[in-house]
């Protein structure tokens, strides 16, 4: 007998139909002999629903106060998702019990939309698993210390899962959703992408990083602290599909290099638009410019990601970084008001319509040459590098948006990705 926990993605739990066939499958897992946690999402769409309607009474701000109403209000997606769960179970004469993240609890800090986990109490959830219940806990929300719900950021209800098997000490997370495993890239862009049965940790860790929207990056980084066995696999097959190949199926997160294998150069292709790109053009060129320019970004508690400076000409430079696009207007804002002026610079540009296209591997730290491929191939398309960015086991490089769909194919093929 083992501890699983299955977590259940949005579409999965999509309609009243997918329930019934989440509970059908859960109930096969139960009565294999496994104790089971369910960690559900909202039904689709619902959190963009809840958050909308908020957004409708008053447009987004940053204000704790608000905030801390919309994970109220959000957080509610995953309490009916989860209490239906629980009552589809039943009908499959399984005993099942659900409880809201505060209920268990979850305890997270206080930043409300993107809480942190701190600790999880397992005690009530254990007592349920001892009785023969299956237990349903609802995903992307938590408590903080005064009490108030918070939720996770979105994406958030994979963090719960891994953390709950992590506490739990699960045999195995399993972390269903609307693919069958973690691909080359996202199969949604390019078709001829092929599944991995398994991926590295660190891989996966850049890829959810680097954009790669199937796992929450906080919920790799909890399985890899904790070595939670994690897979990701579908919730579209059959529910009475045989439960040892099911077991088998998907993508399997590993922890060790395997030796033998033969590693794949670049396992996989990432890509996001979250990101804006500001330049201070004409900084005189002395001394502690990075830090007046970066340092006053950080004390508007606004997150950097890329940055370049160029050399400088006739003692002026330019600086140019990323931030998410959620924060461009801000720091435009913020170089303007403050920064230029102070700086003597000559002015601030900034480009809201970029992405970020980045190729990972573990192969790619005992091979040279990857990155002067990866240029290569943009330009036989024709695509401007505007920015790079390195590390042991991926580059990325900032490109105009409208090339994004190409610059990810074209990268596909020059990594011979589309071939098994
Ligand atoms: P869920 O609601 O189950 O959490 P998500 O929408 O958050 O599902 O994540 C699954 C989606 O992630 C897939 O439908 C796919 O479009 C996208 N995706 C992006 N990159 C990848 C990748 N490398 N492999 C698989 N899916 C990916
Ligand atoms: N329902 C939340 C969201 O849409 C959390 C999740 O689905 O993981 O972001
Ligand atoms: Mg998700």
């Amino acid at each position: 007998m083992a501890l699983i926990v299955h977590k259940y993605g949005g579409t999965s739990m999509g309609s009243t139909e997918r329930i019934r066939n989440v509970a059908k499958r859960v109930a096969k897992w139960a009565r294999a002999g496994h104790q089971m946690v369910v960690v559900p999402s909202a039904m689709s769409g619902e959190t963009n629903r809840l958050l909308g309607l908020a957004k409708e009474l008053a447009p987004a701000k940053t204000d704790t106060a608000y905030d801390r109403e919309l994970d109220m209000l959000a957080a509610t997606g995953e309490q009916a998702s989860s209490a239906l769960l629980a009552i589809a179970l039943q009908s499959e004469g399984m005993e099942s019990v659900s409880y809201a993240g505060w209920q268990v609890p979850i305890k997270t800090n206080s930043a409300f939309t993107k809480a942190r986990i701190e600790s999880i109490d397992d005690v009530r959830v254990r007592k349920d698993l001892a009785a023969g219940r299956v237990v349903i806990v609802t995903g992307f929300q938590g408590m903080d210390p005064d009490g108030n719900i918070t939720t996770l950021g979105r994406g958030g209800s994979d963090t719960s899962a891994v953390a709950v098997a992590a506490a739990m000490k699960a045999d195995e997370c399993l972390i269903y959703t609307d693919v069958d495993g973690v691909y080359t890239t996202d199969p949604r862009v390019v078709p001829e992408a092929r599944r991995l049965t398994t991926v590295s940790f660190e891989e996966m860790l850049e890829m959810a990083s680097l954009g790669s929207k199937v796992l929450q990056i906080r919920s790799v980084e909890f399985a890899g602290k904790y070595k939670v066995p994690m897979r990701v696999l579908s919730s579209f097959t059959p529910w009475d599909i045989d439960i040892h190949e099911e077991a088998k199926s998907g993508t399997l997160i590993t922890f060790e290099e395997d030796e033998k294998m033969e590693q794949a150069v670049v396992s996989g292709i990432a890509f996001n638009r979250d990101e804006a790109k500001i330049s201070v053009v004409g900084v005189p060129d002395k001394p502690g410019i990075a830090y007046q320019i970066l340092g006053a970004v950080a004390d508007a508690n606004i997150e950097v990601d890329m940055i370049i400076q160029n050399i400088s000409k006739e003692g002026k430079t330019d600086f140019s970084f990323t931030v998410h696009r959620n924060d461009f207007v801000r720091t435009m804002d913020l170089l303007k008001e403050k920064v230029v002026p102070a700086l003597g610079a000559t002015e601030v540009t900034g480009d809201a319509k970029i992405c970020k296209v980045s190729i990972v591997g573990i192969g790619m730290r005992s091979h040279v040459g990857i990155a002067s491929k990866m240029f290569r191939s943009l330009s036989e398309e024709g695509i401007n590098i505007q920015m790079i960015s390195t590390s042991e086991i991926k580059t990325s490089v900032v490109i105009d948006e409208k090339y994004m769909e190409l610059a990810v194919r074209a990268l596909h093929k020059a990594f011979d990705l589309d071939q098994a």
